[in-house]
């Protein structure tokens, strides 16, 4: 009896168990919106005084509200006031929300006052290894890592199993990026290259796809004055939830998590 019990167990926690294979009601995507900036952290200052912090925030809401309206997500923000959040504790929370995308609103500025457009960004690397090793290290990540029990695995089974994880979650990001381009540019000007690719912190959520959106340029006085207006925040939204939209009707076609 023992010796069975003792295979049983073993079995039981030898190999990853897919969150998809988990029972699970119907429940709609939760995406996370992150105001950049805040409190003490002012973010950018525009070419007329404007605060990127409050633009930022006024951007998220406004992309909440639309969110909310289809009914067909659940829309969080990382900050909903002017405070102060690290670029860690965004990326918590996303995590603790368990985000299925998670969009970081931002606005640019640069010493070329004739320098305007939007831009999206992904993570430059899959992950550094610091990083997966020293997520694989702790000891209790199951929860953290949406889908895949790593409780029982080995430290290097657990960083293959990161690693792969981070491969999929920039694929994703990338699909989202490049579904949300064309979608902005209906509506805003796009710098040339208009999909970037950097070592952003608050990105590094290894299993949530993740984008950084700039916005526009408040050191250019066109762009600042769009951003500072209501109807074009409206418009960026509007953009941002058709791009979401195209993005979780292609999400079924990809490689699970
Ligand atoms: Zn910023």
């Amino acid at each position: 009896m023992l010796t069975g019990m003792a295979t049983l167990a073993f079995s039981a926690t030898a190999l990853p168990v897919p969150a998809s294979a988990m029972p699970r009601g119907p429940r709609k995507p939760t995406i996370v919106i992150d105001a950049g900036h805040g409190g003490h952290d002012p973010g950018t200052i525009g070419f007329s005084g404007s605060h990127e912090k409050d633009v930022t925030l006024a951007a998220a809401r406004e992309l909440y509200i639309q969110l909310r309206a289809t009914g067909r997500y659940r829309p969080i923000l990382t900050r909903r006031d002017d405070t102060f959040l690290g670029l860690g504790q965004r990326v918590e929370l996303a995590r603790d929300v368990e985000g299925e995308l998670f969009i970081s609103l931002h606005a640019d500025s640069i010493g070329r006052p004739d320098i305007r457009g939007a831009s999206v960004y992904t993570l430059s690397e899959v992950a550094s290894d610091a990083q997966a090793a020293a997520l694989a290290q702790k000891e209790n990540q199951a929860d953290l890592l949406a889908g895949v029990n790593l409780a029982h695995q080995s430290r290097e089974v657990s960083r293959i199993l990161i690693d792969l994880m981070q491969r999929e979650t920039k694929n994703r990001s990338a699909v989202f990026a490049s579904g949300l381009l064309p979608e902005l540019a209906r509506h805003t000007t796009l710098i040339s290259s208009s999909h970037r690719f950097a070592g952003f912190t608050v990105l590094k959520a290894p299993d949530i796809p993740s984008v950084l959106l700039e916005m526009g340029y408040l050191s250019n006085r066109q762009d600042e004055r769009l951003l500072l207006n209501p109807n074009h925040r409206a418009k960026v939204a509007q953009a941002t939830v058709r791009a979401v939209g195209r993005y979780f009707a292609q999400k079924e076609f990809l490689r699970p998590l």
